[in-house]
């Protein structure tokens, strides 16, 4: 239990982890356990929302990329930030589905809002924070992917979603998150006269929009501070066993689970690395025995070697580590460092341009991201 008026800052994430399960969110934010796995889905909508901030930021600066070049962000982003703590735990999908499925979700929302110009951009990524009482003791805090002026005293609060799943108006209507985002933005702009929700469900090109009366915005005071105590007054965190488990960082140390991780698996596992043209089963992958699951660089070197038999290209890893490959008439590129025989020295810079290459060899997209994660490491 917190002293009165020490109660931490709320975020609807958080309250939301409560209501999922107790014993995550004691895992979480009480006992603040590190974790350095993340969900293939959490992955891949943290680079679309970068891709879209950036997008944001260039208009800012007077300057609106394209569809090539917000996508090649994209993808030089997820090379970039890619790591082997990602997890997919819908084995039938591979990586690269979901390297695909964010493009679409970007390509869907660039088609329906170039070029841009609906109203004045406020904030991005943009920290508001408010009090659900009038002692400031219960405080509330959030990110607002994009706050925009729609006209005098109009503001809309906009946010990113890569769900596969289209929620009813009636759940929209009834929303906690950018509920409590429009408490912090009439607390900070007191010029908000009205304030308009508007979500972006991207894989399906779809706009829901919801507004919140002052009475429901009362109530959504009066639930939320009741939930805040309840989180409060709770000393047992009690563990909910549901699907959800499956996305859990901390099934290992769950007592429901009792430390087996049946279903989960790393992203780099052999199945996802291997790939290729001849739907290699795992075992066949890894022609020399390694261990994908705690893939180091030295692993992966070997991987590539391997799997660049498979596909007809020609690798080679200088002294230093630094990996070449022959591009053949598919070279010259101004910014690949080419050689007059046709090798290029690749590197985390170009990967945007690595998979531009990868496409017009035919090569697969999964040796491609091999590539990736070795230029990544
Ligand atoms: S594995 Fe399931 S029950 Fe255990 S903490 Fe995570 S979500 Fe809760």
């Amino acid at each position: 239990m917190h002293k009165p008026g020490l109660l931490p800052v709320y975020s609807p994430s958080r309250i939301s982890t409560y209501e999922s399960c107790p014993r995550q969110y004691k895992y979480r934010y009480i006992d603040r356990i590190p974790r350095e796995e993340e969900s293939i889905e959490a992955f891949l909508g943290s680079r679309v929302h970068e891709a879209l901030d950036g997008l944001y930021r260039g208009l800012l600066l007077g300057r609106r990329p394209g569809l090539p070049e917000l996508l090649d962000t994209y993808r030089w982003q997820w090379g970039r930030h890619w790591h082997d703590r990602v997890r997919i735990v819908k084995q039938e999908y591979s990586i690269e589905h979901y390297r695909r499925f964010g493009e679409r979700c970007l390509e869907n929302y660039y088609q329906a809002h170039t070029p841009f110009d609906r109203g004045e951009i406020v904030g991005l990524e943009h920290r508001v924070t408010s009090s659900l009482d009038p002692d400031g003791r219960y405080r509330i805090q959030g990110y607002i992917d994009r706050l925009v002026r729609a006209g005098s005293g109009r503001y809309e609060i906009h946010d990113y979603k890569t769900s596969g799943r289209l929620p009813a108006q009636g759940e929209i209507d009834v929303d906690r998150q950018l509920a409590l985002y429009q408490l912090g933005v009439e607390r900070m702009w007191p010029d908000a006269e009205e304030v308009e929700l508007v979500w972006h469900f991207m894989a399906f090109g779809k706009e829901l929009r919801s507004r919140r009366t002052s009475e429901a915005l009362d109530r959504l005071k009066s639930t939320t501070i009741a939930l805040i105590d309840r989180i409060e007054a709770d000393t047992e965190f009690k563990p909910i066993k549901s699907s959800l488990c499956h996305w859990c960082a901390y099934q290992d140390i769950c007592p429901v689970w009792k430390g087996d991780r049946p279903v989960a698996t790393p992203a780099l596992s052999d199945k996802d690395l291997g790939g290729g043209r001849s739907q290699e089963t795992p075992a066949q992958d890894d022609h020399r025995g390694i261990d994908l699951r705690s893939v180091s660089r030295e692993a992966l070197r070997e991987a590539i070697l391997a799997a660049a038999e498979t596909e007809g290209a020609e690798i080679h890893f200088d002294e230093r580590g630094h990996l070449w490959l022959r591009m053949g008439q598919l070279a010259p590129q101004a910014s690949l460092d080419g050689k007059a025989d046709g090798w290029v020295q690749l590197s985390d810079e170009i990967l945007s341009l690595l998979f531009r290459q990868v496409e017009r060899a035919q090569w697969s997209a999964k040796f491609a991201e091999k590539l990736g994660r070795y230029l990544a490491s």
